[in-house]
C-alpha cells in the first residue's frame, strides 16, 4: 500500500493511566523520527468534535514520561457514540489535514476508533492505555504496572495497622470486570482471599470457612481483596455478615478508589508505553489500521481491534491457583 501519510492526531480517551503520557511523547517523537507532523487532540473524543487540538514537536512532550495522568486530559463523550457526533469529529480531522489517528484507551475507546473506521474508511491504531489490564490480545495494558503498585503499597500499610489490632480488613480495589488487579495485587501483598468478578464460584460461606482456619492455624489478622466489579454481596454488605457472625473479628473496610489511577508511571509502564507509542505509528506507517499495539512475549504485536475488543478474554487461571496455595 502506498504510504500517504503526513500527519497523525493522538488523544487519550476513557478512564486515564499512569504512562498514557509517556505514550503520547513516543507517539510525537516517532512521528518527527518520520519526518511528519503529529497533532495532540485535547480531552478524547471531545477535542475532536470540538476541534481543540495543537500540533506537537519534539520539544512540547519535554519533562512528561515522569508525570501521571494525560496532559492532552481525557473524558467521556456521549457524542461520539451518535452516528452524527462521529461525523463533526471526521470532518474536523479531515479540516485539520490529518490523516490517521492513534487512540489511547480501554475498550470504549477502541469500540469509538473502530467506528470512525468503519463508517469514513480512517486510519485507527489502538494502545490499550487503561489501569485494569482487561484488554485481549495484549499481556499488559499501560498504568496497570503502577496502579498494581500503588495497591501493594496501601496493603502493605494497612497490614501494619491490621496486625497491630488483630483486625480483619476488606480492601475494595478497582476492576469492574476483571480481576487481574485484585489478583496480581493480592498475591504481591500477601492477601488471604481475592474476590473477582470472574470467579462465580465464590461464596460468603468460603470466607467464612477460611477465616475459621485462619484463626485455627494462628492467623490474628487478615487482608481479604475485593474488586468492585465482584459479583453478590457488596463489601459493606460482606463487613456486616462478617461482624455478625465471626463477632470476634473486628471488621474494617478500605476502599482504595482513585488513588489507584494517580502517581508517576512505574519504569515499566514508561518503557512499555514508549515500545507502544513507537509501534502504533509504525503500523500506521506501514499502512496498517484497525489494529492495537500490544506486547507479547516482551514484543510489540498488532491484533486487530475486533479481537482487543473480545470479551471472553481468560483469567489467568494458574495465578488464582497460586494465590490460593500461597494463602494458606
Ligand atoms: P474506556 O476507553 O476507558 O473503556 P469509556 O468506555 O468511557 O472508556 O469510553 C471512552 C469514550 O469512547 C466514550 O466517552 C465515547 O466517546 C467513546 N465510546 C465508548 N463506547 C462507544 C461506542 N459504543 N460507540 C462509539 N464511541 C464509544
Amino acid at each position: 500500500m502506498t504510504n500517504k501519510i503526513t500527519k497523525i492526531g493522538v488523544l487519550t480517551s476513557g478512564g486515564d493511566a499512569p504512562g498514557m503520557n509517556a505514550a503520547i511523547r513516543a507517539v510525537v517523537r516517532a512521528c518527527v523520527h518520520y519526518n511528519i507532523k503529529c497533532v495532540g487532540i485535547y480531552e478524547g473524543y471531545k477535542g475532536l468534535i470540538e476541534n481543540n487540538m495543537v500540533e506537537l514537536d519534539a520539544r512540547s512532550v519535554a519533562n512528561t514520561i515522569n508525570r501521571g495522568g494525560t496532559f492532552l486530559r481525557s473524558a467521556r463523550c456521549l457524542e461520539f457514540i451518535e452516528p452524527e457526533g462521529r461525523k463533526v469529529a471526521y470532518d474536523n480531522l479531515v479540516k485539520e489535514g490529518i490523516d490517521a489517528l492513534v487512540v489511547i484507551g480501554g475498550d470504549g475507546s477502541f469500540t469509538g476508533a473502530l467506528k470512525l473506521n468503519n463508517e469514513f474508511n480512517f486510519p485507527v491504531v489502538g494502545i490499550p492505555g487503561t489501569i485494569d489490564n482487561d484488554i485481549n490480545g495484549t499481556d499488559y495494558t499501560i498504568g496497570y504496572d503502577t496502579a498494581l503498585n500503588t495497591v501493594v503499597d496501601a496493603i502493605d500499610k494497612i497490614r501494619d495497622t491490621a496486625s497491630s489490632h488483630n483486625r480483619l480488613f476488606l480492601v475494595e480495589v478497582m476492576g469492574r470486570d476483571a480481576g487481574d488487579i485484585a489478583i496480581s495485587a493480592g498475591i504481591g501483598g500477601g492477601a488471604e482471599e481475592i474476590l473477582i468478578p470472574e470467579k462465580d464460584d465464590f461464596s460468603i460461606d468460603r470466607l467464612m470457612e477460611s477465616l475459621a482456619h485462619s484463626r485455627k492455624t494462628g492467623k490474628t489478622s487478615s487482608i481479604i481483596i475485593v474488586a468492585e466489579g465482584k459479583k453478590g454481596m457488596n463489601i459493606l454488605e460482606m463487613r456486616d455478615y462478617v461482624h455478625k457472625h465471626r463477632p470476634e473479628y473486628d471488621v474494617r473496610v478500605s476502599v482504595l478508589g482513585h488513588l489507584q489511577r494517580g502517581g508517576a508511571p512505574s519504569c515499566t509502564d514508561r518503557v512499555l508505553a514508549s515500545k507502544l507509542g513507537v509501534g502504533a505509528v509504525d503500523a500506521l506507517m506501514e499502512g496498517l489500521s484497525n489494529v492495537m499495539i500490544g506486547v507479547s512475549h516482551r514484543k510489540a504485536v498488532t491484533v486487530d481491534l475486533n479481537i482487543a475488543l473480545d470479551k471472553n478474554r481468560k483469567l489467568d487461571r494458574d495465578l488464582l491457583r497460586v494465590a490460593d496455595i500461597v494463602s494458606l
